[in-house]
């Protein structure tokens, strides 16, 4: 089964100022490599539809919904938080952002495809129940994740969240629910200052000093979230795929390379494979060095084409 990939264009017409990191040129990079790889004649392209107000209802409270929709500007910007601003495009960014997450678990579920990554933006792990936070406005990985819950009655999905940043918006979405299980990688102390001290069931936290390089991610995900993940038997895996944990990155102080980022969607294919049924829906989060942003997707998409 093939890969697919869905991604809207008006995610590229979300923008925050030209000096912002979390710019459209990082959509154009991954796709400039698609194409420059050859990936793009090898996997399916879909075009995203937009999120419910019912599918966000799963992972966000409704009144902070109802400011979104209220003060989307016409013009100009307006800011959610210090670091997240919507521009007349964004509200429409945002719901096709995480409709493309949605539609992922449809497509993987009714085995249209074996998995899928979402190249879009905004991105939402920072994105809490009740507000924006940290470039994100919806919580894309969790609507998924409810959404595979109560649409397709799964029982038991997992996330893994290898951004450079603690996944403080899943996790303040889905801590304490036992049909997910969350593990976060992530520099620490760092932004947003969260999860190292969290001591929920079903979070997996793996808070790692700055400096640390591929040896010390992948003997903490070996020690902590892989078995995790693997004792857990998920029906989905869901990914929230940053890549600024890269050692090219400015944003932060981790030392990873394109074959850490091989490495760990092996794990996960490997864990979705075993009792999922192969099925992962992967979504972009940070990474925002270009080069470094572009070719750690182009070895994340081989890693899981490349599963026989
Ligand atoms: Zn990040």
């Amino acid at each position: 089964m093939s890969l697919g990939i869905i991604s809207h264009a008006t995610c590229r017409l979300h923008e925050m100022g030209a000096t912002h990191p979390e710019q459209p040129a990082r959509l154009d990079a991954i796709a400039e490599r698609l194409e420059s790889s050859g990936l793009e004649a090898r996997v399916s392209r879909y075009e995203a539809t937009r999120v419910t107000r019912e599918q966000l209802l799963a992972a966000h409270d409704e009144r902070y919904i109802d400011l979104v929709y209220e003060h989307a500007p016409e013009e100009g910007l307006v800011w959610l938080d210090g670091d997240t601003a919507m521009n007349p495009h964004s509200l429409a960014a945002a719901e096709y952002a995480a409709g493309a997450a949605v539609m992922g678990v449809d497509l993987v579920m009714q085995g249209d495809v074996g998995q899928v990554f979402c190249p879009v933006r905004p991105p939402g792990h920072h994105a809490v129940n009740r507000g924006a936070m940290g470039f994100c406005i919806f919580s894309n990985v969790a609507i998924a994740a409810y959404h595979a819950i109560n649409h397709w009655q799964l029982e038991r999905v997992a996330i893994v969240d290898f951004d450079v940043h603690h996944g403080n918006g899943t996790e303040d979405i889905v801590s304490g629910d036992d049909r997910i299980l969350f593990c976060s990688s992530f520099q620490h102390p760092f932004y947003p200052g969260t999860g190292a001290d969290t001591n929920v069931p079903n979070i997996v936290n793996m808070p790692l000093p700055a400096g640390t390089d591929g040896t010390g991610f992948r003997q903490a995900m070996t020690a902590h979230c892989l078995p995790r993940v693997e004792q857990f038997e998920p029906e989905l895996i869901l990914v929230s795929a940053g890549f600024d944990a890269h050692r090219a990155d400015q944003l932060a102080m981790l030392n990873l390379v394109e074959e850490d980022y091989t490495w760990i969607t092996r794990e996960i294919v490997r864990l979705a494979a075993a009792s999922a049924e192969g099925r992962i829906v992967s979504c972009l989060e940070g990474g925002y060095n270009l080069q470094a942003l572009a070719s750690s997707v182009e070895a994340h998409l081989e890693a899981m084409i490349d599963r026989e």
